[in-house]
């Protein structure tokens, strides 16, 4: 069942997406949207979550695309991105804190606080607490700075401008280094991921226009 399910064509639904281009996260993947489950994800799915059967990959009565399903009871594994939830803690001196990471993938390179939102949260308290545990400091997130798709990690990156309003600096497995940067001050060529490049980026463009990020070129 491990046949790689690749993009079926043009078709007019597909043609009017293309022409607006990739929308407010156009520049956020490397890879063409359509082109199925990312391998190391299709590489999990083999057993039905229900009955222990082996999936099979294929056409299902009233699906629109080739799923995995059930040849035994019928269910479907659908494969949907996660979220991301990630904080710009801004302080009252107008400075951005970022944190050194101490875990992979990222580990010793900066980026905002921020991890998966769990199932019984909403994405504000998931804001609140990622940045609360990977920084210890107190957050009130505000405006939306954008959302990010990365087709390749199946994740969708969210990143809230958020006002530090408490707690102080604490080191923790997850970050080796917690630092404000003035806008001018940004360590563009240390950000570790192109989600925190372009979130960085997109608050910086709101809120100090006058100064631009240095280019960050990533291989993949
Ligand atoms: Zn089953």
């Amino acid at each position: 069942m491990r046949e790689e399910r690749r993009g079926t064509g043009r078709d007019p639904l597909g043609d009017m997406l293309d022409s607006f281009g990739r929308g407010p996260d156009g520049r956020s993947t490397s890879i063409p949207s359509g082109g199925g489950v990312p391998p190391w994800m299709a590489e999990m799915l083999n057993y039905c979550a229900r009955c222990g059967t082996e999936l099979a990959f294929g056409a299902i009565d009233g699906e629109d695309r080739d799923r995995l399903g059930c040849p035994s009871c019928g269910y479907i594994a659908y494969v949907n991105p996660r979220l991301v939830v990630t904080t710009i803690p801004v302080t009252d001196a107008g400075e951005i804190v970022l944190l050194r990471r101490g875990i992979e993938p990222g580990k010793g390179w900066w980026a905002q606080p921020g991890g998966f939102l769990e199932v019984d949260e909403t994405v504000g308290e998931a804001a609140v607490r990622e940045t609360l545990e990977e920084t210890g400091l107190i957050v009130e997130p505000g405006e939306i700075v954008g959302l990010y798709s990365r087709l390749e990690a199946a994740v969708v990156v969210l990143a809230f401008e958020a006002r530090v309003v408490g707690g102080e600096p604490r080191l923790n497995p997850e970050a080796l280094e917690i630092r404000t940067f003035a806008p001018d001050d940004i360590p563009w060529p240390g950000i570790a991921f192109k989600t925190s490049y372009w979130a960085i980026r997109d608050w910086l463009h709101r809120r100090r226009p006058d100064i631009h990020p240095a280019d960050r070129h990533w291989d993949e």
